[in-house]
């Protein structure tokens, strides 16, 4: 037996293998391709064939695939399954929250346990203190599990039992990080439109990020408590700030649909009376 399996040898999975080869464990692996265990196998992880050996060789198997659907094609195969009887399956795979809670309780019916985790992090943080891995499900098992998964990341969080909910936290940071690589991405457009150095907009914006994270933190406790009032800038000020962008950004030929688009929630929150408040009022226009 080893200490862990790792099943997905892609960009992530082999990151993971390799902390916890750094870490001391003995590791199998297993990926579809068989040319990416090699790299591993050289650094003293043991490759397997099939995923039911794969999940046989250990009492943790680490999941790492694309999404979902890759993982149910991996456990359909051979028996791979009916393996995970007894075994604790720390499913890292990015999915949405139902189909975590799906996907947990047919390892259940098949005699597993399962826990879920969400990787904040690039495949080269994985291993060092600024990684970060928000993990569902069972306390207890989360404690089990809890000195493997410090191997891959020092900032690990449990959000609780309800195992979609380490998906759910995942796919919420996603809709902030969506905004920002779009909005980075108008930025250094209109940067260049303008002959300025891409590079240096980069610097001062990273300049900006100590700000940026007590923005998110006001954000979150306003939303949380409802109190959208006594703003030091109305949501009527940011939305002619944006609706200038993507005036500005007509001008100069850069694309004007992310500004456009940011523009018109603006205004639909303006429009049902919350000009005056906090910008953070324009959750209002998302909710159904
Ligand atoms: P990747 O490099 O594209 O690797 C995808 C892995 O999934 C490969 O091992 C691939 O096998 C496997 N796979 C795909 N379809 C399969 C199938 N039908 N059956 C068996 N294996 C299959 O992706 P990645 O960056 O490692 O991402 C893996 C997961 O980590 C994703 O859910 C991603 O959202 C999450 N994640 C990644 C990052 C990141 O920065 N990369 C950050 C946070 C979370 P082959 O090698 O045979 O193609």
């Amino acid at each position: 037996m080893s200490d862990v399996t790792v099943i997905g040898l892609g960009l992530m999975g082999s990151a993971l293998a390799r902390a916890f080869l750094a870490g001391g464990k003995s590791v199998t692996v297993w990926n579809r391709s068989p040319g990416k265990a090699a790299a591993l196998e050289a650094a003293g992880a043991h490759a397997a064939t099939r995923p039911a050996d794969a999940i046989a060789a250990s009492p943790v198997i680490v999941i790492c695939l694309s999404d979902y659907a890759a993982t149910g094609m991996m456990l359909g195969a051979d028996g791979a399954w009916s393996a995970l009887a007894g075994r604790l399956v720390l499913q890292l795979t990015s999915g949405t929250p139902n189909e975590a809670r799906t996907f947990a309780a047919r390892v259940q019916a098949h005699g597993g346990a399962c826990l879920d985790g969400a990787i904040g992090a690039w495949p080269g943080q994985i291993g060092s203190p600024d990684a970060s891995i928000v993990v569902s499900g069972p306390q207890g098992l989360f404690a089990d599990a809890e000195p493997l998964l410090k191997l891959l990341a020092g900032n690990l969080t449990h959000m609780g039992e309800d195992i979609g909910h380490a998906s759910a936290i995942y796919n919420a940071g996603l809709a902030y990080f969506a905004g920002h690589w779009i909005g980075f991405a108008q930025g250094a457009a209109i940067c260049a439109a303008e002959g300025l150095d891409v590079a240096k907009f980069g610097e001062t914006m990273s300049g900006l990020s100590p700000l940026f994270g007590e923005d998110m933190r006001a954000m979150g406790r306003i939303v949380a408590e409802g109190e959208f009032g006594n703003p030091e800038s109305t949501l009527d000020t940011v939305h002619a700030d944006i609706a200038r962008l993507a005036a500005l950004s007509g001008e100069l030929n850069v694309s004007t649909e992310f500004p456009a688009v940011a523009a018109g929630l603006f205004a639909r929150a303006a429009a049902a009376g919350h000009g005056r408040e906090q910008p953070a009022a324009v959750v209002k226009v998302l909710r159904a």
